[in-house]
């Protein structure tokens, strides 16, 4: 059996490696480790990791998973690009708000406010999650109060961590679905950086908010933070309705509405934010044969249809809010061990495994069948399906054999 260690685990772990096998845990030996990431800080450095054993996080995610470090991350790969390939090319990376670390750099940050009269900002704490410690503000004069009271009872910290907070520019149109906001959780596994191997899974969700939205109250997080955490505590919400849209309710809604021409752009533009944010820390993250990452990807919709990049998760939750939910859940976990592939039941050219499509390796992924097109050229389809049928256990059966054990005598 495989020896797997799981810490920290948020949900409903035990359930999901029932799956897998045997759960072992003896004298702190390990062949798989699902842990989290303040695990991986005190004890990766010092582990020693036989060839096959695989863990769920590069050594230095926080390069893409803390707000303030992704942003630098992608401000540098989108100058390089400019420099490189001129203004074109890097405005593909115009995905994400502008963005400034405080408080190193509130002056560059006053700068543009004062650029732009009566725009609405948000402050967050760079490695919180869940809503936690933001708030959205439109005066100076309210961020002034908030350093002085910060820098009050922070005056005995370590200076090191005085960059614990970004300001952005709050997103003031998003895409609104009977008069809510909703931003969109998509998950991508990366298992490897050098080269860059991607696969995106084709379920996810929408998470809305359970008030109308409106710019004339800033202060109320049940109409402006989408996060499920925050939304489960609104006075008015309902555990049956929940505040989730599957995907695929998403991508009928909007095609219907749309159209698939438009349908396609977008997602295809989603594509693009998750290769292009990966790329940006592809040569800062320490690349290594053990690890692998599920990361969960925020998106929020404009009004028009434009998608922005909000933030990158390490430990996306996987407590599920509905038995649907439990079951995508599941699914994603299960799928992210085949493509992980500890048993070697694969022969590592599949496009597809389960819910997982491989979007990028070394470069992108097309599907299978290459239209002709009318004009007698052939058209390329990137093979990425996400928000289309998931269809994982046909494709499954098909594409592994049964364990030896499993077969029929
Ligand atoms: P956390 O890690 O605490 O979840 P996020 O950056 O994901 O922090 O922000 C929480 C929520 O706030 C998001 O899900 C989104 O609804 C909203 N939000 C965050 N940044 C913006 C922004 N720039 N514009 C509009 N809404 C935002």
């Amino acid at each position: 059996g495989i020896k797997v260690e799981a810490l920290g685990y948020r949900g409903t772990w035990g359930q999901q490696f029932s799956v897998m096998g045997s759960v072992e845990k003896s004298d702190g030996e390990w062949d798989f480790n699902w842990c989290d990431v303040g695990w991986l800080r005190e004890n990766f450095d010092h582990a020693y990791m036989e060839e096959h054993v695989r863990i769920n996080h590069f050594r230095n995610h926080y390069e893409l998973t803390r707000k303030n470090l992704m942003v630098k991350n992608l401000k540098r790969f989108q100058k390089n690009l400019e420099k490189d390939m001129g203004r074109t090319e890097a405005s593909k990376c115009d995905f994400f708000p502008s963005t400034y670390a405080m408080p190193s750099e509130y002056h560059l940050f006053v700068e543009e406010f004062n650029r732009n009269p009566g725009s609405t900002w948000i402050m967050k704490p760079v490695a919180k999650s869940q809503g936690k410690g933001i708030f959205l503000f439109r005066k100076l004069k309210d961020i002034i109060d908030w350093k002085k009271d910060r820098s009050r009872s922070e005056e005995q910290k370590d200076a090191a961590h005085l960059d614990s907070y970004v300001v952005q520019r709050y997103i003031e149109n998003p895409y609104l679905i009977n008069g809510r906001k909703f931003d969109l959780r998509v998950y991508v596994l990366v298992t490897s950086y050098v080269p860059l191997k991607v696969w995106l899974y084709r379920d996810g969700f929408a998470r809305f908010s359970s008030s109308r939205f409106s710019l004339s109250t800033i202060d109320d997080k049940y109409m402006h933070l989408t996060n499920v955490s925050v939304q489960k505590t609104a006075p008015d919400y309902d555990p049956e309705k929940g505040c989730k849209w599957q995907m695929q309710q998403l991508r009928r809604y909007l095609t219907a509405k749309y159209g698939r021409e438009v349908v396609e752009t977008l997602f295809g533009d989603m594509d693009n934010i998750i290769i292009r944010s990966l790329q940006s820390v592809q040569k800062v993250i320490i690349n290594d044969k053990h690890c692998f990452e599920l990361y969960g990807y925020d998106i929020l919709l404009d009004h028009n249809l434009k998608p922005w990049l909000i933030e990158v998760n390490a430990s996306p939750s996987h407590a599920p809010s509905s038995q649907e939910d439990y079951e995508m859940k599941y699914g994603l976990l299960e799928d992210t061990l085949n493509v992980v592939d500890m048993e070697g039941r694969l022969t590592g050219q599949e496009k597809r495994v389960g819910g997982f499509d491989l979007m990028w390796n070394d470069g992108p992924v097309y599907t299978e069948d290459l239209n002709l097109q009318t004009f007698g050229s052939l058209s390329f389809t990137a093979n990425t399906h996400l928000g289309c049928v998931n269809d994982r256990e046909k494709n499954l059966r098909q594409l592994l054999k049964p364990f030896p054990l499993q077969k029929k005598i």
